[in-house]
Parts: C-alpha cells; structure tokens; sequence
C-alpha cells in the first residue's frame, strides 16, 4: 500500500494540460505566425524571468534548464557562433538533451551559488561527454558489425532509441510515483523535444522554448504555492491555508477539531516511518469528508475540519460516518521484515501486518459575535470530552 503510484493525477494532469496547449499552439498557427517577430522578442524576456524567478525560489534544475534552453537559442540565432557546429551534430544535441533531463531528475534543487552550482556544472558537462562517447561506441559497434558481417542488429535505430526508451521509463516512473510537477514537467519537455526532433510537429524555436519556459515558470508558481499552503506530508491543506481560509468564512459555519488515539504509543510500536504513512492515509480518508466539509492539517496528528453554513447535529453526522471510516479502515503496513530472506521466499504471513486506528472528534459552532479562534478553542474542549469519554467518539 506504501508504493502506490502517488503522482498519477500530477502525471496525468500535467499531460493533459501540456497536450491542450500544444494543439492550441498548432491550431493557431496563422494568429501567431502574424506576431513571430513580437514573441522572439518577449522570448528573452521570458528568459530573463525565468532565470532570475526559479532562482529566487532555489529552483535550480529550471534556472539550469532555462540558461542551457537560452545558450542553444542565442546560438541557434547566430546571436553568438556555434550554428553550423549544432546544424552538423543533431543527434549529439539530442543525445545530451535526454542525458540532462535524466540527470536533473535525480539530481536535487540546491543553490547554484555555491559548491553545489560547480558539481553542477560538471553534471552537464559529464552528460555532454558522455553523449559524445555513446555516440563513438555505436559508430565503433557498427563498424565492427559490418566487418564481421553480421547483419542482425539495426544500430541506426538503437543510437537514439535505446536511450530514449530508457529515459522516458525512468522518467515515467519517477513521475508516477510521487507527485512532482518538476519531473512530471522534465517528461512533457522530454516528448516535446521527441515530437520536434522526429518533426513529428514543425514549430519554430521561438514558439517551443516560449512553452517550454512559461510551463516552467508556472511549475515554479504552483510548486511555491504548495510550498506555503500545502502540508508535504499529508498533501492536505496546511494550517496556513486554514487561517486563510477563515478570514473568507461567513457568520454561520462549523468547526471540527480530529485527533488521532494513542498515536504516540502507535510511534513506539512501529516507528516514526510507519507512523508517517498512516498518517497520511488516514489523511486521505478524512479528505473524503462530504457535507461541504473541508480538512486542514492543524499540525502533529491533529486535523481540522470546517462546515460552512452548517449547524454542530448536520456536521456530526458526516463526521461520525467519517470516525467509522478511519475506525474500519484496516491499513496494510510492511514490515521491515520483508527484506529478510526468510520473507523473499515466500512467506508474507510476518512481512505485512494489518493495523487500525481510531479518531476523537470536538464540534462546535460559531456563537454570535464569536471570533474564528474561539470556535477552534470551543471545539477543542469538545475533542477533550471525546478522549475522556473512551476516544473513538464524536461529541460536541
Ligand atoms: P491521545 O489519544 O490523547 O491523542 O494520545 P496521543 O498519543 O495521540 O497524543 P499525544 O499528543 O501525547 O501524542 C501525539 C503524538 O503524535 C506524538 C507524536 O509521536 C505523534 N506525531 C505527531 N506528528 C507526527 C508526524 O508528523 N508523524 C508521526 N509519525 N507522528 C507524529
Ligand atoms: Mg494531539
Ligand atoms: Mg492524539
């Protein structure tokens, strides 16, 4: 249950997103093509923005990936030379692109400016040379073929191909299994560039790097968002977003604070780790609360859910529907001990276990004239009567 493919929806969405634009962009090509002048020049602009804008929020694979994007531009311009140098190495280019985009996938945002920004660099350069040195070992293996006569294998088509398989699985993979905009948008720049290179479809350079760097500046928007708003555990909205959202609240509305039982004796039995991804599961469970009720990480294993327009007896009951919910809900969990060799072989009778555990719920409602801290202090007295009374309860 713990390797589920997490970023799924961000994948998926991203895809979606990525795919509109570009029909979009190819619909409309005679209303753009009008204005090719006027977007080269706020394509610098973008790069400027860009640049300067993921590093700002320590985005440094985008301000890397902006800078090389912009250095291929200039040249591809005849702005600065090296034209004719890229015009006769296609593949090379190529190559180093999928290379790159493999290796700011593993790599992590850290400040440019610093040691970091140098191993950095020589990343890049690594992933140029070993582009190059693929490129000679299939130019040798052909050759070789040749003279051995052996006819069997198709290098042309694995000179490219083979890489490319490997790193659209890999990034594939990387981008399901945890939501990440960052590689799920190194994989939609990894099929544009495909799609270009293959002239699958015919876009000029200023109309590809113009998507390629406003999707990367909206990743950086979004991502600082989910920074400021977003728990990263739980993916629910944080405490932040909460205190936000009550400022918007009307006169009338609900206020549940949640607590997990005895999670603290659940951290000593089966670690912090396990502990973590109950967490977020129960989490999950909670945000499926209906009635118009809306769930907040509060902080620890606390949670608060908001009912606007809703009187305590309408809110109690989807919050009893929801206490069942977590209380029924029987959570796989893998023990470490699936990695022994004992487990490997077979025997899955101790390597999952399955446990539960219970929620306490406090409700009350905004009294006239009550401020939003007050209902939260109310429902926290309520949430201290559910634990007194045995836990596993919903009181008011
Ligand atoms: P009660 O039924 O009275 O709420 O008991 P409790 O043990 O749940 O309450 P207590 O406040 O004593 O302990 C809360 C525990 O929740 C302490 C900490 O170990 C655990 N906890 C808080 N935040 C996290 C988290 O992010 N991850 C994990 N794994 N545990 C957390
Ligand atoms: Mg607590
Ligand atoms: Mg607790």
């Amino acid at each position: 249950m713990i390797q589920k493919l997490e970023g799924l929806k961000t994948t998926l969405w991203s895809g979606l997103v990525v795919t509109l634009v570009i029909v979009a962009t190819l619909a409309l090509q005679e209303y753009w093509f009008a204005k090719i002048n006027f977007i080269e020049q706020v394509l610098f602009g973008l790069f400027a923005i860009g640049i300067v804008f993921s590093a700002q929020f320590t985005r440094s694979r985008f301000t890397l990936l902006i800078s090389l994007c912009f250095g291929y531009y200039l040249i591809s311009k005849n702005i600065i030379s090296g034209q004719i140098f890229l015009e006769k190495n296609p593949q090379w280019l190529y190559l180093t692109t999928l290379f790159l985009l493999a290796y700011f996938t593993f790599i992590k945002d850290r400040s440019i400016f610093s040691i970091h920004g140098f191993f950095r660099l020589i990343g890049i350069v690594l992933c140029i040379v070993l582009a190059k040195l693929w490129l000679l070992a299939m130019m040798w293996s052909e050759n070789f073929l040749v003279q051995e006569k052996i006819s069997i294998i198709n290098i042309d088509l694995l000179v490219i191909n083979f890489p490319l398989f490997i790193i659209s699985f890999v990034l594939l993979l990387k981008s399901l299994r945890q939501p990440n905009l960052l590689v799920s948008s190194l994989l939609t720049t990894l099929i544009l560039g495909n799609l270009v290179y293959n002239h699958q479809i015919s876009l000029p350079t200023s109309i590809v790097f113009s998507l390629l760097v406003v999707q990367y500046i909206v990743v950086v928007v979004i991502d600082s968002y989910y920074l400021a708003y977003r728990d990263e555990l739980t993916n629910l909205p944080s405490r932040r977003a909460l205190n936000q959202y009550a400022l918007s609240l009307g006169r009338k509305y609900s206020v549940a604070m949640l607590d997990i039982d005895h999670f603290k004796k659940f951290n000593d039995t089966y670690g912090h780790d396990i502990g973590d991804q109950v967490l977020k599961l129960v989490a999950a469970k909670l945000s499926m609360v209906k009635g118009g009720g809306r769930i907040f990480r509060y902080g620890g294993e606390e949670f608060t859910a908001i009912f606007p327009r809703k009187s305590t007896d309408e809110a109690v009951e989807e919050l009893e529907k929801i206490r069942q919910a977590v209380a029924d809900y029987k959570i796989t969990i893998r023990h470490p001990l699936r990695k022994t060799k004992k487990s490997r072989k077979g025997n899955q009778s101790d390597s999952s276990k399955k446990v539960s555990v219970t929620i306490s719920i406090g409700v009350a409602i905004r009294e006239p004239k009550s401020t939003f801290e007050h209902t939260i202090k109310q429902a926290d007295l309520a949430l201290y009567k559910a634990k007194k009374k045995g836990r596993n309860k919903v009181c008011i």
